[in-house]
């Protein structure tokens, strides 16, 4: 990024900063911040010890970004690290997703990662760990998804083993597929096997002819288990399998393919490494101009990335395009495509959202 989009951003985000105070994360003097101007980390190992000193910093700095640590330190400024003597960690997870389609604004991608973020925290979280709800924090990260970071004191306990046990339940990994005999996985059970055969006694009850025939099923297992429904269903809820048609590959190809869904893709680092820094909540994204919302849990549904998230005006404000631009949708409203070297006059956020993405400069 050249030097007048970077001081034109910059301007921005301090005034921004100016009107809009930014909450301080708990115990915020434990926290080791990180600052980026030109990369999204360029300084790190930076203690701010009160709320009134980040919002003073914010304004008189104006990075491009910000992140702090899940870890709370005893020095949280020191190095190098073992320094800074760790005393606990919220329990971080990061959830993204590498876009294939073209567009800067893509809608289905952040839909998924969005339902991802909501199973994470109903069926992990909540409903499997048990951690306590009020003490779960979920914020947009300023680009393409979200983070969730668990304060329940349990968690934040937890040691490096304790954390990487949680990845590996909550992906899934390892596993063993439990035998589907007289004995088998009942719906009522804790943990996997209780999802298992949550997830069968679903299929079972809801699949029709066409979901059967897309899983591979044939034509006669799926006539037998369609006639069969409701004694198949009072068999499955004891635990009983013996009453399904078809060899065990028929269950195998449903329990496969519903894995899959359960899985929850999880940047490893963050949640095994609380000394990772993570974007500030309610701070911008300088590489997007989008807010990094706090988001309240029952407020995640309705949740709109590429409208909640604008924070700047509809002012005209005069951008020369640098590169090709697919079209887009941001604040409702659809913009573009763009071809280079076209000089324009669009809307203040927009200005800001492309300089910032290095489709455009500013001329304004
Ligand atoms: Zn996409």
């Amino acid at each position: 990024m050249n030097r007048k989009s970077l001081k034109k951003i910059r301007e921005k985000i301090s005034e921004y900063y100016e009107e809009n105070k930014v909450k301080a994360p708990p115990e915020i003097d434990k926290r080791e911040f990180g600052v980026g101007i030109k990369d999204k980390i360029n300084y790190r190992h930076i203690s701010i010890p009160t709320k009134k000193d980040l919002n003073k910093y914010l304004v008189s700095e104006s990075p491009r970004f910000i992140s702090y640590s899940a870890a709370y330190y005893e020095y949280p400024e020191r190095r190098p690290m073992k320094k800074k003597q760790y005393m606990k960690g919220d329990l971080a997870f990061d959830l993204d997703h590498d876009c294939p389609h073209d567009t800067l604004t893509c809608y289905q991608c952040i839909e998924e990662v969005k339902r991802e973020t909501q199973k994470l925290i109903d069926n992990f979280l909540i409903k499997d760990f048990g951690f306590d709800k009020e003490k779960i924090e979920i914020n947009f990260s300023g680009n393409r998804g979200y983070h969730v970071k668990v304060r329940d004191p349990k968690a934040q306990q937890l040691n490096e083993l304790g954390r990487k046990e949680i990845v590996d339940y909550i992906m899934a990994n390892d596993l063993i597929t439990p035998e589907f005999k007289k004995n088998g996985p009942k719906p009522t059970e804790k943990g996997w096997r209780g999802k298992i055969a949550r997830e069968i006694l679903e299929f079972v009850k809801q699949s029709d002819r066409e979901k059967m025939k897309e899983l591979g099923i044939n034509q006669r297992k799926i006539k037998d288990l369609i006639e069969r429904r409701e004694q198949i269903i009072q068999g499955i809820k004891k635990g009983n399998y013996d009453t399904l048609p078809g060899p065990e590959t028929l269950w195998r190809k449903v329990l496969e393919n519903r894995k899959i869904q359960l899985k929850t893709p999880i940047d490893h680092p963050v949640t095994l490494d609380a000394s990772r820094l993570m974007r500030l909540p309610d701070t911008i994204h300088g590489g997007s101009s989008l807010l990094a919302n706090e988001i309240k849990m029952k407020d995640l549904k309705e949740f709109k990335p590429f409208e909640d998230t604008v924070i700047f005006g509809e002012k005209p404000t005069k951008i020369k395009i640098i590169k090709e631009t697919p079209k887009l949708h941001l604040k409702g409203k659809k913009h573009g495509p763009f071809e280079p070297n076209e000089e324009i006059e669009v809307e203040e956020y927009l200005a800001l959202f492309l300089t910032c993405k290095q489709h455009a400069e500013p001329k304004w």
